[in-house]
């Protein structure tokens, strides 16, 4: 079990039971749990869905769109069942908040299921679970066999006469079916690769009908948001970024964790004070703000809150709140070799310009790196980043150029250093790709 950090100016949510015991589910009926699904029992569907629209919650995922909207999408009237499918196939790299969530408090996850499937009339909810994350499956199927037995879930919810039923799926071990397209081919037992949209999932979705598909922090976050109204959720953040954010912060930090703190929260505050600062007396020189799919900020860049409209105006993204210090002992461009080693490797191979592009930047970047670079490959590395962008299938093509253009743009000194075959200069601190 992951050890729990804590800094006074979290804000707890979420994650107010870690560390409680609230996977027992007596413990987590002694924490109020379930009892918004119960209020949530006596509410009209749209009064749901209202209610999370105007809090302001937006996909805790990475795509950040507004959930109650997500949810108004999907249609009254369907001819085929409706689903819930939680996404927990949380694999972004820095990104380690979903695992709490399952570890400490599952029924939250099971609660927001249900009551997603109250808002929109659906009688079954998928909890899809990174491979990766094996041994929470025990603790989830724990969970979901206690709350079947104390009918929360299942045949006549609470003598309501709803209808719901609980599953997990365990994943493969995937980045790719994060997307939400694969992970419907995934929990549908096919290779995990995306459909071509539209149609989009709230219309033709799991085995064709209308699904809704949210990621475990945004699920968790809405029996929150029943029990404490809509107006007080949205008033903990910024406008339009209702909330609190679980944010994972890993790098090069004196005390790194993962922290729940109010959305837009300064940054640099995060990583200077709630972060403890960088180790030894070092600089820091840039920030993975979001996850490894995000645009780098320089260390003069980030004194701005931490909410998606302030991090897309700052020309990043808020993503999936994993937050990644870099100090001045590290060499970008074997920052930009890691990353794109993981997206060559993660690609599903499906569209050209994702599988070709990964695979010659990252040799190109390794080539480069070792010293046997040309100046010319630094605009090649930049121009075949920017041909990636928009012309693949899903986002992971994104994911990969994104944060390349940007070390490229903001670290080209670095590039122009390992020109004529002179060795990396920071060579002595680094670790093996
Ligand atoms: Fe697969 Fe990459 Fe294309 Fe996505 S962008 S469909 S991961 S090849």
């Amino acid at each position: 079990m992951a050890s729990l950090v804590s800094h006074p100016d979290e804000v707890k949510v979420v994650s107010k039971r870690f560390g409680m015991g609230a996977t027992n589910i007596d413990r987590y009926c002694e924490l109020d749990g379930y009892t918004a699904l119960q209020k949530a029992l006596e509410m009209q569907p749209d009064a749901i869905i209202n209610e999370v629209k105007n809090s302001g919650l937006r996909g805790r995922g990475g795509a950040g769109f507004n959930t109650g909207l997500k949810w108004s999408f999907v249609p009254k009237q369907s001819a085929k069942p409706k689903y819930i499918l939680c996404n927990g196939d949380e694999s972004e790299p820095g990104t380690c908040k979903d695992r709490l969530i399952f570890e400490h408090d599952p029924h939250a996850v099971i609660e927001g299921v249900v009551i997603a499937g109250l808002a929109v009339g659906a009688h079954a909810g998928y909890i899809y679970v990174r491979g990766e994350y094996r041994y929470l499956l025990e603790i989830m199927q724990k969970a979901i066999d206690g709350a079947y037995a104390r009918g929360f879930v299942g045949k006549n919810v609470l003598g309501s006469g709803y209808n719901f039923d609980v599953y997990w799926h365990g994943g493969a071990g995937a980045y790719e079916v994060g997307e939400e397209s694969a992970l419907m081919e995934s929990l549908e037992g096919k290779r995990g690769i995306p459909r071509i949209r539209p149609p989009f999932p709230a219309v033709v979705g799991l085995w064709g009908g209308p699904t809704v598909i949210n990621n475990v922090e945004t699920l968790a976050s809405v029996p929150h948001i029943i029990n404490g109204g809509a107006e007080w959720f949205a008033k903990l953040g910024t406008p339009k970024n209702g909330g609190t954010r679980l944010f994972c912060l890993s790098g090069h930090l004196n005390r790194p964790g993962v922290y729940e703190l109010p959305m837009g929260y300064n940054l640099k505050k995060m990583i200077y004070d709630v972060g403890g600062g960088i180790p030894n007396g070092r600089k820091l020189k840039a920030v993975v703000p979001g996850g490894s799919s995000c645009p780098l900020l320089t260390a003069d860049e980030i004194d701005l809150p931490m909410d998606f409209d302030s991090l897309a105006k700052a020309g990043s993204m808020l993503g999936s709140g994993g937050l990644v210090a870099v100090d001045d002992t590290t060499c970008m461009v074997k920052f930009a070799l890691r990353i794109m080693k993981f997206y060559r490797h993660e690609s599903c191979g499906w569209c050209i310009p994702c599988r070709e592009g990964t695979d010659w930047l990252e040799k190109t970047l390794k080539r480069f790196h070792s010293g046997g670079g040309i100046e010319k490959d630094i605009d090649n590395i930049q121009y075949l980043s920017e041909n990636m962008l928009g012309r693949t299938f899903c986002p992971l093509g994104d994911a990969a150029a994104l944060p390349t253009i940007s070390i490229v743009k903001k670290f080209r000194k670095e590039f122009e250093d390992h020109l004529e075959g002179r060795p990396c200069p920071f060579e002595e601190h680094l670790v093996s790709v």
